[in-house]
């Protein structure tokens, strides 16, 4: 073989080598995907970006607030125990009124704006919006974004690394929070609706709640994002509706299961 032939071959089990070692299984959906980020890389850069939120951001000490998220948030991750070995978890409600909105990070931290509040009417639909950002973490779509980050952007370093973790580890439940919103396909959401349904069911939160809070974000969305490039990429609140649903049987059964053994 000549010089070319053997770097083309070698390049070739190269790439094999590390698409093979880093395929992995979502949980639930059973989708296979392909990481190029270890879990430990990702945890120790959003646990960083995490720490900084926690500086820049005021801390709300809402009692109500503080403990519904505990206990939620408690409650679901022992459900996902198994899916996410690596995580320190922690919980945190951030003082920001108006904002609508919850995120999951790798590593366990779970950030609730007390905005999100002025939506959740009860522990089962607070635990739906966080079902839902733990769902994007377990099935690593923060890996996703970042791997694709660093394919596409090989040789710009840490900063465009960064910026997906600021995009894809900050996950989003309302339509409000915008621009970042654009970058998520429908896929992802629907695959984190699913999951997310099955773990807060598992936890013994009734799954009928996402559905109502998807109905309320339903109503929001009327007159909602004008961006053409948002409506071609996020899927309306509509068909996720549609889509929980469909779910709903299912999750009604591990309901039963969690309730009969403690809750
Ligand atoms: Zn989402």
């Amino acid at each position: 073989m000549d010089t070319k032939r053997i770097f083309q071959v070698t390049a070739a089990i190269l790439l094999i080598s590390i698409l093979a070692s880093s395929c992995s299984t979502v949980p639930v959906t059973g989708r296979k995907q392909i990481n190029l980020m270890s879990d430990s890389e990702v945890v120790k850069m959003t646990k960083a970006a995490f720490e900084q939120m926690k500086g820049q951001m005021k801390i709300s000490r809402d009692p109500r607030m503080n403990d519904w998220v505990f206990e939620v948030s408690e409650r679901i991750s022992q459900q996902v125990f198994w899916d996410m070995p690596l995580a320190e978890w922690e919980f945190i409600v951030f003082d920001a009124p108006g904002q609508i909105n919850a995120f999951a990070m790798p590593g366990g931290k779970v950030g609730v704006m007390s905005g999100l509040f002025d939506m959740v009417e009860t522990k089962d639909e607070l635990a739906s919006v966080i079902a839902h950002e733990i769902a994007h973490v377990t099935a690593r779509h923060t890996h996703e974004r970042m791997s694709q980050a660093g394919i596409l952007k090989a040789g710009s370093g840490i900063s465009s690394l960064g910026t997906a973790i600021a995009t894809g580890g900050m996950v989003h439940i309302a339509p409000s929070m915008n621009g970042q919103l654009a970058a998520w396909d429908r896929a992802k959401e629907a695959e984190a609706d699913r999951i997310g349904m099955m773990y807060m069911a598992r936890a013994g939160f009734d799954p009928n709640a996402a559905i109502s809070v998807m109905g309320k974000m339903a109503q929001m969305d009327v007159g909602g994002p004008a961006s053409g490039a948002y409506s071609s990429t996020h899927p309306s609140s509509q068909e996720r509706l549609d889509a929980l649903h469909a779910y709903l049987d299912e999750a009604m059964v591990e309901y039963e299961k969690a309730k009969a053994l403690a809750f």
